[in-house]
């Protein structure tokens, strides 16, 4: 039955890798689904896997499946706990958004469209182990009112209303974070006002929208 949504998952974690998102069998990448969510199994190769590889994980963590779950289920529950709006969520280790991490930084509003996370910047998370409760409570105070957030001496988090926005999220973010490294190495930018992205946001609430 959901045959389809697993395929869709599978075509998407894939994508991750050739558009340069991710590599190896880092990050993961999950769907909403009744009490729970599909999510992809632990250290497995995207180019391998079939529908049967995708694990079913309740919020509690109980799970149905022939491979053992994303090591990060549990932040990936916490957002759909905490989330009402995700309905799909992706973690990777993008080039510059990895980067920047390793640095503690997050993307502040050096650029417009940093907006495209829902706020002013885009926060980084404190750094705690993978796959733990203390990383899943740092990743959602970083998410605070934003759909995105860097994961210190990790990657990027962020989610969305369904898998292709996801994947077009991420890579938006790790293009933004590829900009703001440039810019580093040249000097510190002018931050753009509260006020302005605040003007910024409304405009993206109609940007794209054609009649
Ligand atoms: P999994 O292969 O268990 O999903 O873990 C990859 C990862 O990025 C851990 O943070
Ligand atoms: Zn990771």
């Amino acid at each position: 039955m959901t045959k389809a949504l697993r395929r869709q998952l599978i075509d998407t974690a894939q994508a991750m890798n050739t558009s340069g998102l991710n590599q190896g069998t880092s990050g993961n990448l999950s769907v909403r689904l009744e009490g729970g969510m599909l999510i992809t199994p632990s250290g497995m190769d995207y180019g391998t896997i079939g529908e049967d590889d995708i694990v079913w994980v309740g919020h509690d963590g109980t799970w149905k499946g022939r491979r053992k779950p994303s090591s990060e289920w549990r932040f990936h529950a916490a957002i759909y706990q905490n989330r009402v709006a995700a309905q799909a969520v992706l973690h990777a280790h993008p080039l510059h958004c990895s980067a920047l991490a390793c640095l503690g930084k997050g993307i502040p509003a050096f650029h417009y469209m940093v907006a495209v996370a829902g706020g002013s910047n885009i926060r980084c998370a404190a750094y705690a182990t993978f796959g733990t409760a203390e990383l899943s409570e740092n990743l959602i105070a970083a998410l605070e009112n934003r759909k995105a957030c860097l994961l210190a001496h990790h990657g990027l988090t962020c989610f969305e209303t369904d898998l292709p926005r996801v994947l077009a999220l991420a890579l938006e973010i790790e293009h933004l974070a590829a900009i703001y490294s440039c810019v580093l190495a040249m000097g510190e930018p002018e931050l753009l006002s509260d006020a302005e992205m605040a003007t910024v946001l409304k405009k993206f609430s109609s940007y794209g929208v054609q009649d």
